[in-house]
């Protein structure tokens, strides 16, 4: 599984850095998304960005299943 991130329609808003700060930030200059870990191994943690991707409100997220 592998977190992809369309900076295109990141809007900044964050909801998925307060679901898993381990996995996401966002940049200083404009709040869009950083992706810290891409491929997250941790069964938790793999719920919390399935969370987050529902959670994102411009649907900038995506999991791309391996
Ligand atoms: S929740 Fe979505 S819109 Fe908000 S920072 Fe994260 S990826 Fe961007």
């Amino acid at each position: 599984m592998r977190i992809t991130a369309d900076l295109t329609r990141c809007v900044g808003a964050g909801q998925c850095v307060l679901t898993e700060p381990a996995v996401f930030d966002q940049r200083e200059d404009d709040g869009t998304v950083i992706v810290l870990d891409e491929t997250p191994g941790d069964e938790k943690t793999v719920d919390r960005v399935r969370e987050a991707v529902h959670l994102c409100p411009s649907r900038a997220l995506d999991l791309v299943e391996s």
